[in-house]
């Protein structure tokens, strides 16, 4: 069993320090420790990423790949946090939590669309699931279907995410309204009003309505803009498309799916690719489709 990691070593530039992880939470460490933190271990430069679960912070070690067949190990063969991932073999590893899976386009299509059907043609979701043969034939359709699903969690680029999985990890769907502390960290989709794109002094966002005093936004991080050229400097196109849409009731409708967090601003979603956005259930090109119309 590899050792429980409770200390990191944050290293940025000539800076070299311990942080626990007492003294650690999402706001401190987006801000401050991100991408800088590794094994306790100083002779192993295993990068170390801080992670919220349902009932606890933690630290873990960024995922292994597999690589032509080979496992890519973060750790040196001897560090006392080496973790065995069971990478090769394929029913272990999908009873193993601790791994990410990157989602898949098609996935990430059908969420955002169940979760803009959700809002306006509920009625569509009912009846999806239940076969000519009635609710057993259905269910226990869902319970084989259950066992497949794996256990690891949806994760994202930057979190260094595994690509394949067997199956899909499931993608929980949340109005931003219901957003609470135990979603922070996780990767959700949200949905909610837009009220403006805002080209703000740290990101450009969209900037959500809420019912509650909380503030909360969609950010274009710098992995989108880092995976998304094209889309992140025609940005304008959801500004120009949130204001076309606000002129009537109700304001456009945003889905999106992206790692939730909390910063100085309030509820932020982070999203690293235009397909893990829609308005009005539309993509980036079915956008510049109807603004071409407007015009
Ligand atoms: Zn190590």
């Amino acid at each position: 069993m590899p050792r429980r990691i409770i200390n990191a070593i944050y290293r940025e530039g000539e800076t070299e320090e311990i942080v626990l992880l007492s003294q650690m939470n999402e706001s401190v460490y987006q801000n401050k420790y991100k991408g800088f933190l590794f094994c306790p271990n100083k002779e192993c430069k295993a990068r170390i990423v801080f992670a919220t679960g349902e009932k606890r912070t933690y630290f873990r070690t960024w995922k292994s790949k597999v690589v032509n067949e080979e496992i890519m190990d973060e750790h040196i063969e001897d560090c006392p946090y080496f973790v065995e991932h069971n990478l090769v073999d394929k029913p272990l590893r999908r009873r193993d939590e601790s791994l990410l899976y990157k989602l898949s386009s098609d996935h990430i299509n059908r969420v955002l669309k169940k979760s803009f059907d959700r809002q306006f043609n509920p009625s569509k979701l009912q009846n999806r699931g239940k076969s000519k043969d009635g609710e057993k034939g259905a269910s226990s359709r869902v319970r084989s279907e259950r066992r497949q699903v794996p256990q690891g969690s949806a994760g994202l680029g930057s979190d260094g995410a595994l690509d394949k999985a067997e199956r899909e990890p499931s993608v929980f769907t949340k109005s931003v309204d219901d957003i609470i502390e135990a979603d922070y960290g996780t990767v959700q989709c949200v949905d909610g009003f837009a009220d403006k794109l805002i080209f703000g002094n740290d990101y450009p966002y969209i900037l959500l309505t809420t019912k509650n005093d909380k503030k909360a936004r969609i950010v274009f991080t710098e992995a989108f803009a880092a995976n998304n050229d094209a889309q992140y400097k025609n940005l304008v196109v959801y500004e120009k498309y949130i204001d076309y849409l606000s002129e009537n009731e109700p304001k456009p409708f945003c889905s999106c799916i992206g790692k939730v967090t909390k910063d100085n601003f309030g509820v932020t979603v982070n999203i690293e690719d235009y397909i893990a956005l829609r308005i009005n259930n539309k993509n980036y090109y079915q956008i510049i489709r109807d603004i071409n119309k407007i015009k």
